[in-house]
């Protein structure tokens, strides 16, 4: 008889930034390999709807699914390290929460009752997870709450966590708690207090973990697990050590098997499972800390200090990297720099060049001086989103001759408008989920360098923009070299724009950073890192 779903809860305390979101992903990863099929979500309890309208400073990258949803990084890392294709429905923000109830007692949905946080908002959580439930038939949902217990825009997802373990059996739920022991120096001691009131704060809530999972910089030894065990109420074999990686967040899984987190996990939820062989997983970690081969990589962006801005682009990186044994080294370069300094000072001595996506002017000045260093001296380039629009204004400014030519974001007025709105696009006024999103299918010119990449004639990929290269100006801009060889089907957008007489000059107006994985790097990244190998 086939088991009920079992659940995974994590939550995290003491601080943010524990790295929750990759001990979900790297559980998943370890599921996986023991067999069970895994969906993995986040409940984030901020008010945005969602991400979508967040500055990147705010919150790093917007990961962006098939449906068009706009999510947060984290079900990146989720669709990384796992085989699970995710939709809107995996990731559940209070603004949503909020906005469905507010829905309904509009409607009169709510018969007259006065609406509350306990129950309405906490069933309306609650509901979202029956939801994926029936969508999936994964034998394991692990869903990672975002934030830190104690704050107060959590608590109504928590006590709806607790209300739900009690309707779906706590056999049937394994709790996990992410925490951090910080390593007093000066003593020489790792400090289990913070770690001590966070669970106490989730028992105050009604919330018991099974597991808890601790950060530290260093090993934890039986003292401490011991006592960590005890003040926690739970047993010491179910103190998991989470130790800081030394080369790759891929090494994550490798660290959590050392503790047997995912038996420990098996065991709590009665589920029967295998030993995982992390054999395939390991050589993929030993080819991204040993590789033969190393290449330097320029990324010309404008969020460049910005640790996750660009994080699918550079994990990407370095899954193409790994497949052809070579390190990918990234220079992050501020593209006012570029503006300020001409490109040759930044851009010297590099194998290749990136321009990500983004928004507003700021830098684009300096993308296309970017663009215009690679065309010229031969170097390997990759424009994406904004970057093969910016591609495109230098090919039309620079060869085509089209002075001023612009993207219409940029400079309303502009004579030659090769970047503009969409039909569809104008018009709009809401910035939220807005844009044209998600995965749709391109055609693939045959005789193309995407052809040759793709190996194949049509594609589907993830977009996330509201400007177009205007179909007025292809004929004027192909017929002087830059060749268009993907178009959307059925609309003929242009997709992918591309030099042929050039070591390797694409662009593509998609996001390929959202498909690549550790052991399938998307083609595109992967033929630019061998064409920065060659230069
Ligand atoms: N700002 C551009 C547009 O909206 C590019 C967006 C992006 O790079 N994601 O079309």
């Amino acid at each position: 008889m086939p088991h009920p779903t079992k659940y995974i809860f994590v939550t995290g305390g003491v601080v943010s930034s524990l790295g929750k979101g990759l001990a979900a992903a790297s559980l998943g990863t370890l599921l996986e390999l023991r067999g069970l099929s895994v969906i993995l979500q986040k409940f984030d309890p901020y008010l945005n709807v969602d991400p979508g309208t967040m500055s990147p400073f705010q919150h790093g990258e917007v990961y962006v699914l098939d449906d068009g949803a706009e999510t947060d990084l984290d079900l990146g890392h989720y669709e990384r390290f796992t085989n699970c294709r995710l939709s809107k429905f995996n990731n559940l923000t209070s603004g949503q929460v909020f906005e469905n109830v507010i829905r309904k007692e509009r409607k009169g949905d709510y018969l007259g009752k006065t609406v509350q946080f306990i129950p309405h908002c906490t069933d309306e959580i609650k509901a979202r997870i029956n939801d994926v439930t029936l969508r999936s038939d994964a034998d394991v949902i692990i869903t990672e709450i975002g934030g830190t217990v104690g704050d107060i825009e959590g608590h109504l997802f928590l006590e709806a966590l607790r209300q739900f373990s009690l309707e779906v059996g706590r056999d049937n739920v394994c709790f996990i708690h992410v925490t951090l022991l910080p390593l007093i120096k000066a003593a020489g001691e790792i400090k289990t207090k913070p770690t001590q009131q966070s669970v106490a704060k989730l028992r105050e809530i009604g919330i018991q973990p099974d597991i808890i999972v601790c950060r530290t910089e260093h090993d934890l030894d039986d003292d401490n697990k011991k006592k960590i065990a005890m003040f926690c109420n739970v047993e010491a074999k179910n103190v998991v050590a989470f130790r800081d990686v030394d080369h790759t967040i891929y090494e994550c899984p490798i660290d959590l098997r050392r503790d047997k987190l995912d038996r420990l996990v098996s065991d709590c939820l009665g589920l029967e499972s295998k030993t995982p062989d992390l054999a395939n997983w390991q050589t993929f970690v030993d080819r991204i800390i040993n590789p033969t081969h190393e290449v330097k990589v320029a990324v010309v962006g404008k969020y460049i200090e910005l640790q996750d801005a660009y994080k699918s682009i550079y994990e990407s990186l370095t899954h193409a990297g790994a497949s052809h044994d070579t390190r990918v080294v990234i220079q992050r370069v501020e593209a006012e720099a570029i503006e300020k300094d001409g490109a040759a000072a930044h851009l010297d001595g590099m194998n290749a060049i990136l321009i990500p996506g983004g928004f507003g002017d700021r830098g684009t000045e300096g993308k296309i001086l970017t663009a215009k260093y690679s065309r010229e001296n031969n170097i390997p380039f990759f424009g994406i989103c904004l970057g093969m629009q910016i591609a495109t204004i230098e090919f039309a400014r620079n060869v085509c001759g089209l002075e001023n030519a612009n993207s219409t974001e940029f400079d309303k007025n502009t004579p030659h408008p090769v970047i503009s709105l969409q039909e569809e696009q104008q018009g709009v006024e809401d910035l939220g989920a807005t844009m044209r999103l998600g995965a749709s299918d391109s055609q693939v010119l045959a005789g193309t360098k995407a052809a040759e990449l793709y190996g194949s004639d049509s594609i589907s990929e993830r977009h996330r923009h509201r400007y177009e290269f205007n179909p007025a100006y292809r004929e004027q801009i192909e017929k002087a070299g830059l060749k268009i060889s993907a178009v959307s089907d059925p609309e003929g957008l242009v997709e992918i724009v591309e030099i042929a007489d050039h070591p390797f000059f694409i662009g593509a107006q998609f996001h390929p950073e959202f498909q690549s994985k550790p052991n399938a790097p998307h083609p595109i990244f992967s033929g630019f890192v061998a064409a920065a190998l060659k230069s």
